[in-house]
């Protein structure tokens, strides 16, 4: 087989005893090993601070995930430090070398995936099957983006055009050292394809993970030391963001930004980011990929049992917690009340609890911050619409919200509009197609979208006219899958870059042209 060969990671079949016996031997593993205190990587050093974060179950506020050492300005400008001498050496790796810390890593992680799979249960309540795909799709970004550092290494040595007086080359080389801001909510697969693909392009990182999945965010460090990526490559400075994250944003020789995240966010990053600070002596790059407010379009001549079912597991998959998740269901009026009936049924079966049970489908939402936002806006939903499922909440043992559908709504209601991050639903009732597709596009952002029709001349249109980054048909709108449909949103959801695509590792770079005279 050809290197470059790329095949996605394929899912557990947790149909399988043996594999649910691995699955709850794991959880039992990860379980035994709560509570150490981690540190911080620099230049491969372990620092340990006097500020520690303590990283909690979501779904159980008695059970400490583990205590991690804080970074303060002091340790940033050291990772600054050593991430800046790293990069004079690991510019200068050969591409090849490169890739194969991500090849060995991903091999790493498919032996351990299911403790991988456990932690993210226990640390960010992600049920089974998400905190498994979850790992499957860290597995492909790594695999992928070798391959796909492989082929551009090919086009430095690409001769464009080879006359009697000269010869021409156009070659990728590396920007510097890359802040790299990841979220909570793929801890795994968002948190390794931001750091895989800024490495793999030979810079160097700071890498500051979400507070909330710092741990799983240090055994991701740990498994790309245990597959040979020299010191300094990585450094692992969990802090908070206002602070940490906000300086080494500012920070003069911060190259560029990868940032993951929500819109409030990303959007404080590129006005920070376009500052040129003394000493700086270049314009920094931001990739930024931000929040949606993601639509299912579901048209008059469709099958409503499928459309409904495309719904719920877009709108509740990981409680909603899904820049991709369908935060709004716009109905036409022909198919409206059964389609909403069975979005009601179906939403109405989901079970609620701790996700350490596999048969749960829904776990908590992050922490109590989320909680406090997502039972407001269900508030807001209540006086500016109708609840017709959930609207409820519990938080005596975890951070649990009831998967909650609001009806009866203006598509200019906040609940509309807003984006939520939370297992709610919006639906609206539209009188045609064209309508429909007026109300999808009526938001800032641009993120993903599905439409559900069986009419050939709408799916044309919505091809052309649904302004998402991620469009799908007749099918849920999450679960993008690294190298077949490259991620990322239009206006407010992002800078437009495309993770998983093949046109991703090149924004990390910066195309070289030579021309020798002959
Ligand atoms: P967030 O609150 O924006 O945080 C994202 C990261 O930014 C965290 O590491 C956070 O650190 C850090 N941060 C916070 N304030 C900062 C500042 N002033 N300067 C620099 N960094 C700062 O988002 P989140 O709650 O983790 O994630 C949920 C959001 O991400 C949603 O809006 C979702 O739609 C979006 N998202 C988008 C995509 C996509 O591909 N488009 C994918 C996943 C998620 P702390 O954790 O320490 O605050």
């Amino acid at each position: 087989m050809a290197i470059y060969e790329y095949r996605t990671e394929p899912l557990t079949d947790f149909t399988k005893p043996e594999n649910r016996e691995k699955y709850m031997a794991a959880i039992k593993q990860i379980e035994a090993e709560l509570g150490q205190t981690y540190p911080l990587i620099i230049g491969g050093r372990s620092v340990f601070t006097k500020e520690h974060y303590i990283s909690m179950n979501p779904a159980d506020h008695t059970q400490v995930i583990g205590e991690i050492s804080q970074a303060g300005i002091k340790e940033a400008e050291e990772a600054m430090e050593a991430a800046l001498i790293a990069f004079e050496s690991w510019k200068k790796v050969p591409a090849k070398q490169r890739a194969d810390v991500l090849f060995k890593a991903a091999a790493i992680l498919k032996r351990e995936r299911f403790e991988f799979n456990a932690l993210m249960t226990l640390e960010a309540g992600k049920p089974w099957i998400e905190a498994d795909a979850d790992t499957a799709e860290a597995i492909d970004f790594l695999e992928y983006y070798g391959r796909q550092m492989l082929q551009l290494d090919r086009i430095d040595d690409l001769v464009l055009s080879r006359r009697d007086i000269e010869k021409n080359e156009y070659k990728y080389i590396p920007l510097g050292v890359g802040a790299i801001i990841t979220p909570w909510n793929f801890p795994m697969a968002i948190l390794t394809g931001m750091t895989s693909a800024a490495i793999v392009s030979g810079n160097t990182v700071l890498l500051k993970p979400a507070s909330t999945t710092q741990v799983i965010a240090y055994r991701f460090v740990n498994v790309l030391k245990r597959a040979g990526l020299p010191e300094g490559v990585v450094n692992f400075v969990p802090g908070r963001g206002s602070e940490i994250g906000d300086y080494i944003v500012k920070h003069p020789k911060t190259r560029f930004i990868s940032f993951t995240g929500s819109k409030e966010v990303g959007q404080s990053i590129f006005e920070n980011a376009a500052k040129v600070n003394k000493g700086q002596i270049w314009l920094k790059r931001v990739i930024a990929e931000m929040g949606g407010k993601d639509a299912i379009l579901v048209d008059s001549d469709t099958d409503p049992e499928m459309s409904a079912t495309a719904i719920v597991q877009s709108a509740f998959g990981f409680s909603g917690q899904k820049c991709s998740a369908c935060s709004r269901a716009i109905i036409h009026q022909d198919v409206y009340d059964k389609v909403l009936e069975l979005i009601i049924e179906k939403t109405k079966k989901l079970r609620v609890g701790d996700p350490k049970n596999e048969l749960v489908n829904v776990g908590p939402v992050n922490d109590q911050r989320a909680y406090n936002s997502i039972t407001e806006y269900i508030e807001i939903g209540r006086k500016e619409g109708k609840i017709v499922a959930g609207g409820t909440s519990s938080k005596d043992k975890g951070w649990f919200i009831d998967p909650t559908v609001i009806v009866d709504l203006d598509p200019m209601a906040r609940v509309m509009q807003e984006e939520i991050f939370g297992p709610v639903l919006s639906v609206v009732k539209v009188d045609s197609f064209e309508t429909g597709l007026d109300v999808v596009n009526n938001t800032e952002f641009g993120l993903t979208g599905a439409i559900i029709s069986n009419n050939r001349e709408h799916i044309e249109r919505a091809k052309a006219e649904f302004h998402v980054g991620n469009l799908y048909i007749n099918r849920k709108c999450t679960g993008a899958i690294v190298g077949y449909q490259p991620f990322g949103g239009f206006n407010m959801s992002g800078t437009d870059s495309k993770a998983g695509g093949p046109d991703y590792l090149v924004l990390h770079m910066q195309g070289k042209s030579i021309c020798e005279a002959l």
